[in-house]
C-alpha cells in the first residue's frame, strides 16, 4: 500500500529501531517497562509507540476515540528521550495490517536499520496467522515479551511446524516485570470506581479522570 502520510520522529541515523504496537486503551506500565527492558536489552536507539486505528477484534468494548489514546501515549512517552509516538495507523482510512506499518518505517529508516517489533508472547504464537507473515519475519526481528519464568522453548516449540529455522531465529522472548497490568482490568477498575494508581503514569491518570474516560468519576480514588 503506497502511502502519503510522513512525519519526523528524527529517526536520522537509528540503525536498530524498536515499534511497539497497540490499541492503547489506555497505555499501562507493562508497555512502558516491557518497551524500556528491549531498548536495554538490545540497545536499539529509539522505540516508535504506534497506537492502532479502530482493531476489529476491539470494537465490543467501544474503542476510546484515536485522538485520545494518542495523547495518552504522548503524555506516558514523553519523559524518555528514547521513545517516541507515530500517527501512521490513526492517518489511515480502517484497520492497518502490521506489514503495512513495517513497510513505513523501513521507508523511514537508512537501508542499514534494523526493526525490532515488540508484541506480547500470546500474540507471537499466533504469528503465521498474521497478514503477510512470513513477510513480516523477513522485515524484522520479533521480541516476545514474557512473563518471568516463562518457559522460552514454548514458543520454538508451537512454531517449528509452521516457520523455518531461519524465521524461528527471528523470535526472541525477552522477560518483563509488569506483565500482569492490562488494560481491560484498568478499564474495569475505573468503571467500578476502584484505584489505578500506578498502574499507569500520573499523567495519564490525571487525563483520564480530567476527560472521564472509562466512567471513571471526576474525583480520583
Ligand atoms: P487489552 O487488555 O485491551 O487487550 P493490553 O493491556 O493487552 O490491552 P494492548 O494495547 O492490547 O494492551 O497491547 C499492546 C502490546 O503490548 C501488545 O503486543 C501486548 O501483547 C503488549 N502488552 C500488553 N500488556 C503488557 C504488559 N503488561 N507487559 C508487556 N507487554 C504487554
Ligand atoms: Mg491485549
Amino acid at each position: 500500500m503506497e502511502q502519503e502520510f510522513r512525519e519526523d520522529l528524527h529517526l536520522t541515523g537509528v540503525k536498530k529501531l524498536g515499534l511497539m504496537g497497540g490499541t492503547f486503551d489506555p497505555v499501562h506500565q507493562g508497555h512502558l517497562a516491557a518497551a524500556e527492558a528491549v531498548r536495554c536489552c538490545f540497545g536499539l536507539e529509539k522505540v516508535v509507540f504506534v497506537p492502532s486505528g479502530c482493531p476489529p477484534h476491539k470494537i465490543d468494548h467501544g474503542i476510546t476515540s484515536k485522538e485520545n489514546r494518542y495523547l495518552m501515549t504522548e503524555l506516558a512517552t514523553l519523559s524518555n528521550p528514547y521513545f517516541a509516538v507515530s500517527r501512521v495507523e490513526l492517518e489511515r482510512e480502517g484497520y492497518s495490517y502490521a506489514i503495512d506499518t513495517v513497510r513505513y518505517f523501513q521507508r523511514l529508516l537508512s537501508p542499514a536499520g534494523r526493526l525490532y517489533f515488540i508484541t506480547g508472547a500470546d500474540a507471537i504464537l499466533d504469528i503465521v496467522s498474521w497478514h503477510a507473515a512470513q513477510e513480516l519475519l523477513d522485515c524484522c526481528v520479533f521480541i516476545a515479551a514474557t512473563r518471568p519464568g516463562f518457559r522460552q522453548e514454548i514458543i520454538r516449540e508451537r512454531l517449528k511446524a509452521q516457520l523455518t529455522p531461519e524465521k524461528l531465529e527471528k523470535i526472541v522472548a525477552v522477560e518483563v516485570p509488569a506483565m500482569d497490568i492490562s488494560s481491560t482490568d484498568i478499564r474495569r477498575r475505573l468503571s467500578e470506581g476502584r484505584t489505578i494508581k500506578y498502574l499507569l503514569p500520573e499523567t495519564v491518570e490525571e487525563f483520564i479522570y480530567k476527560n472521564h474516560l472509562y466512567g471513571a468519576a471526576g474525583d480520583r480514588r
